[in-house]
């Protein structure tokens, strides 16, 4: 099986002012050579419109951190698919943990955001992952197991470039415990199993990234692995020369 691309995706979480953004974007651009990855930040809505000005066409694409279930309307607050999809946002993390932690986001929810940044042509990425407590018990598999086949409850694919899967174990986000890179292969191999059952003429093309305390120094190991197609990085993310050692070391 050939692998599809590595995808590095960068997760600001809630840093980085507009203005911050795009100086940031700037310099990223400026130390970047050419890449043979693909690579793309996923920013606070706020500011999505200078970062698109910025990266224009340029190699680095533009993701959202997460996206309404609903397509319009008496949604106070909410961003929906159509709006990012105006301003050239590419890709959308959904169901990040710290959204079902804190936002209280279901599988299904997840599942209707899923399908509405797919019918609005943006990609989201899926997340998925256990909490200590599953890990201890050794339910890790089942347990993202279960909660993949959720989040892509009536989620449906015309390539294997509509959807990501991000496997983000809970336990080792912003805590500097990595998983190991058997960890990390272990899951997104299982993930790859239920993708297959999904979409079976796609699952070998879909991405799935490990995500967790991802830096210049473990990338490379984790995104060896058969099943380990790409990164997504919250901390490391946010200074760019962490980005450009993480892009070097790939
Ligand atoms: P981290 O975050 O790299 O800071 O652990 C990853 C994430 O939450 O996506």
């Amino acid at each position: 099986m050939t692998k599809p691309q590595t995808f590095l995706a960068l997760n600001w979480k809630m840093n980085k002012t507009p203005s911050e953004s795009v100086q940031w974007a700037e310099e990223l651009l400026d130390k970047l050579g050419d890449l043979n990855i693909k690579l793309a930040i996923m920013a606070p809505s706020v500011s999505l419109a200078g970062l698109s000005g910025v990266l224009g066409d340029a190699q680095v694409g533009l993701g959202a951190q997460d996206i309404s279930q609903h397509e319009s309307g008496a949604y106070t607050g909410e961003v929906s698919a159509a709006m990012l999809k105006d301003l050239g946002v590419q890709y959308a993390v959904i169901g990040h943990s710290e959204r079902r932690e804190y936002h209280f986001e279901s599988d299904a929810v997840v599942a209707a955001k899923a399908v509405q940044a797919i019918k609005n042509g943006i990609v989201p990425i899926v997340c998925v992952g256990e909490k200590l407590p599953e890990r201890e018990k050794g339910e890790h598999v089942s347990y993202t197991l279960n909660q993949l086949r959720g989040s892509l409850a009536g989620v449906e694919l015309k390539s294997a470039d509509d959807l990501v899967i991000a496997y983000e174990p809970v336990w080792a986000i912003g805590t500097g415990k990595t998983a190991t890179a058997q960890d990390a292969e272990e899951l997104c191999a299982a993930i790859r199993g239920v993708l297959k059952e999904l979409y079976p003429q796609f699952a070998d093309q879909i991405v799935v990234q490990y995500g967790g305390s991802v830096k210049p120094d473990n990338i490379s190991e984790i995104c060896s692995q058969p099943n380990v197609n790409g990164a997504l990085v919250g901390g490391a993310s946010l200074q760019v020369a962490g980005v450009v050692g993480m892009v070097e070391a790939l």
